[in-house]
């Protein structure tokens, strides 16, 4: 099955009582049961079944058990949002004193996130770029994990997934990625070598932008060393599955972060339509690109652009696509803002992955917490503005861009 055939027809399209199509919204808190026998089963794990909403529900499983499918994994859990699925993956496999190498040009949040997790004792170690060398080079006996975005949001670096993962196996360490900006749809990151994938469904995955959410996939490969990674030993038993029961029935029912019911209903719809609407927006983003590249003083950053430092990759890992995400440079904060200000379709917000053209001056939002130095190691300057193109039409996209900018420049 290719991939749009397998998201409306594969395995793991659950079937309903009533046998609906789609996954009932089980919008409920709790679960009755019949005797006290059978809901102690359930708690001990001797039946199948649902207790209280927080440590499992239908609507959220049938949404899991199909983005595992998808990303070729052993289990799923879905988070209340993405940086939820990131600090609970995170969690459930550093502990004080441990250290975390990533790479820097790293979503905003998920950075703010590395300097929280400082004050609970864990020390992220950043690297320019996160490459099979330098990975070599900082592993010591405290990492834990080696985490790292497909395609960094918003500097557009990619990982060499099958290098990286090779360079931290070597070490007993897992490799985390957070495929976001890829999506399922661009990129298998399990296949290639990763050991747990990161998705925060907000973007891409639902595509509506109409609710927040994230995602862990356990690829279930990884032969955890128990003697290392001791906040799993506990769940020695299980050998390679240990991380994902460990984060199912402990850190991720104890943080609290789970996916809302309508949430997950939303994104599973959302889902549909991923493969339908990567196409139209990788197409439209490579057409922009290309329009902007011709423009005066526009100085633009694609993955899907000859010249791009990592376009190899777009054949390597990103099935040919070049991505739904563009950076340009405007020459100066006050150029930037006269362009997005004079946008007509192009709305100005913070999030990414929407049917809508998005756009946003990151230096002055998503950004505001980090230091000069981080924001240069994300691709963020003064000037830069980040595009997350949409679904409408590219002509229309084009001259709404085109004459921004001569709007700008007064011409
Ligand atoms: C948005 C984003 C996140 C955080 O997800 P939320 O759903 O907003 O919490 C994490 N990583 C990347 C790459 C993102 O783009």
């Amino acid at each position: 099955m290719e991939f749009n055939t397998k998201l409306l027809h594969g395995k793991s399209i659950s079937k309903h009582a009533n046998r609906e199509i789609l996954p009932p919204i089980s919008q409920v808190t709790a679960f009755r049961y019949e005797s006290m026998e059978e809901l102690e089963k359930v708690f001990a794990h001797k039946s199948m079944g649902y207790a209280y909403s927080r440590i499992g529900n239908p609507t959220l499983s049938a949404f899991e058990i199909r983005i595992n499918e998808l990303e070729g994994g052993m289990g799923a859990v879905c988070c209340s949002s993405g940086m939820s699925a990131v600090a609970t993956a995170l969690l459930a496999v550093c502990k004080s004193g441990d250290e975390i190498i990533a790479g820097s040009g790293l979503y905003g949040g998920t950075i703010d996130l590395f300097h929280d997790l400082e004050k609970l004792g864990i020390h992220t170690v950043f690297l320019n770029s996160l490459d099979k060398d330098s990975v070599r080079e900082h592993i010591n006996e405290r990492t834990a994990v080696v985490f790292g975005e497909l395609i960094s949001n918003p500097s557009l670096k990619v990982i060499d997934i099958p290098e990286v993962a090779g360079a931290a196996h070597e070490a007993g360490i897992p490799l985390f990625v957070d495929s976001t900006t890829a999506t399922p749809y661009l990129a298998r990151p399990l296949s290639l070598g990763a050991d747990v994938v990161i998705h925060s469904t907000s973007k891409y995955i639902n595509g509506g932008g109409n609710s927040i959410g994230g995602v862990i996939v356990d690829g279930g490969r990884f032969a955890w060393n128990f003697e290392k990674h001791t906040s799993l030993s506990e769940f020695k038993r299980y050998g390679k599955g240990a991380f994902l029961v460990r984060l199912k029935t402990d850190v991720w029912e104890n943080l609290g972060g789970c996916m809302a019911p309508a949430n997950a209903f939303l994104t599973y719809i959302g889902l549909d339509t991923l493969g339908l609407r990567m196409d139209r927006i990788c197409d439209n983003a490579g057409k922009l690109a290309g329009a902007l590249q011709r423009m005066a003083g526009i100085e633009v950053n694609y993955l899907g652009l000859p010249g791009h430092p990592y376009h190899e990759y777009v054949d390597k890992e990103l099935s040919g696509r070049g991505g739904g995400i563009l950076t340009f440079r405007a020459g100066s904060k006050e150029r930037a803002f006269s362009i997005i200000n004079a946008l007509k379709y192009a709305l100005i917000a913070s999030n990414i992955g929407d049917l809508r053209t998005l756009v946003i001056h990151p230096a002055s939002t998503l950004y505001i917490h980090s230091n000069e130095s981080e924001r240069e190691a994300a691709g963020v300057y003064e000037d830069t503005i980040r595009v997350s193109v949409g679904i409408e039409d590219a002509k229309d996209l084009i001259s709404d861009f085109t004459e921004a900018i001569q709007a700008a420049d007064g011409t």
